[in-house]
């Protein structure tokens, strides 16, 4: 079966045979906005979302995670690598998956990173395709992120009265099959699926004044620009937005001694290129000193440098850091000001 449908007044018959498969993670309201939480009670789960405030990189990549707890006399660590137990993130959207892909890019190169690949092996992935924006801070139509674009187990599409599936994994099949309430999608559900699709092409425009290719040159030609003083300025260097953004991923690593000073625990923690000592090292150089280098370092680790790397750009168009930016800094506008810049 390559596609199902599942009627939505039997969605929540749906979650509850999730929450008993596995751990199950999804968006719920808090207050004005959203987060994603462990399913507790159905009812709260809240399909009807923008971006939730963090994104699911928090249960795939915690924010502060124990590495080992160690003695120095005699020398002995605890185990490195903890087993992770299976889980799903449910009605992830096509950018936070995009967001998933990147930091797969990133933590299976070499040296592997254990931790996040043992999480990303438990991981099942359920996806809501958005069909509207979430708000005017996305910009996930430039990136090519506003569909599905693989990455995810399953990949929901609302078609009003029920959702279409994709099966896109053995183990998301698994899900969707024995329940007498999901059944294979006929030749309607996918024309309708279309039809979808269609309207959404009426809705989605890139939000970008030029396609990728031409703001990768842009960036190609911009270390010196003046507008990197102009972000600069504004920044307060809060760090929010590279902790709320998907593809964000610098840590530190720290040892936490006890009084003794012979047991400790090492840790790390999530770390951001916005803070001052970020890029200072032995002898108190710093490479990054203010705040339009740290900026404009931002930016080309989404534009430029990624690309030259890995071939993919590190921006999924989530619209994250915009909407939390104190400092009212907004991704788009700075990318399309790069692109007037360099037309001249
Ligand atoms: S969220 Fe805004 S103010 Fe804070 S570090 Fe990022 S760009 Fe600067
Ligand atoms: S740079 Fe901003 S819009 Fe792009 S992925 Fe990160 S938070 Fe989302």
């Amino acid at each position: 079966m390559k596609y199902a449908v599942i009627k939505k007044e039997d969605l929540n018959k749906w979650l509850e045979h999730l929450k008993k498969k596995a751990r199950l993670y999804a968006p719920r309201k808090k207050e004005n906005l959203f987060i994603f939480r462990p399913v507790k009670d159905i009812s709260e789960v809240c399909l009807d979302y923008i971006p939730t405030i963090l994104p699911p990189k928090k249960y795939y990549y915690p924010q502060k995670e124990k590495l080992f707890r160690f003695k120095i006399n005699p020398f002995k660590t605890s185990k490195a690598i903890p087993k992770f137990e299976d889980y799903i993130l449910f009605g992830v959207h096509t950018c936070d998956i995009a967001g998933i892909q990147c930091m797969d890019v990133v933590f299976r190169e070499n040296p592997e990173d254990p931790n996040y690949l043992n999480r990303k092996d438990k991981m099942i992935i359920i996806g809501l395709e958005c069909l509207k924006y979430c708000d005017e801070y996305a910009n996930c139509t430039s990136m090519g992120n506003h569909i599905p674009r693989g990455g995810y187990d399953l990949m929901m599409v609302d078609l009003g009265k029920a959702f279409i599936i994709h099966i896109n994994s053995e183990k998301g099949e698994k899900l969707v099959t024995g329940l007498n309430y999901i059944k294979e999608a006929k030749e309607e559900d996918m024309l309708a699926l279309e039809r979808v699709r269609e309207e959404k092409k009426k809705i989605f425009k890139e939000e970008f004044n030029a396609p990728l290719q031409k703001v990768y040159e842009a960036f190609d030609k911009s270390f010196n620009s003046p507008l990197w003083q102009e972000v600069g300025k504004k920044c307060v260097a809060c760090g929010n937005c590279t902790a709320v953004c998907p593809t964000c991923y610098c840590f530190d690593v720290l040892d936490e001694m006890e009084l003794s000073l012979n047991e400790g625990l090492r840790y790390r923690i999530w770390n951001s290129c916005q803070m001052d000592d970020f890029a200072k090292v032995a002898g108190g150089e710093d490479f990054r000193k203010g705040r339009e280098a740290r900026q404009r370092h931002r930016y080309y680790r989404k534009f430029k440098y990624p690309v030259d790397k890995f071939n993919r750009y590190f921006c999924t168009g989530c619209g994250r850091c915009t909407r939390t930016c104190m400092a009212g800094i907004n991704l788009v506008e700075t990318v399309n000001l790069l692109l007037k810049e360099a037309e001249k």
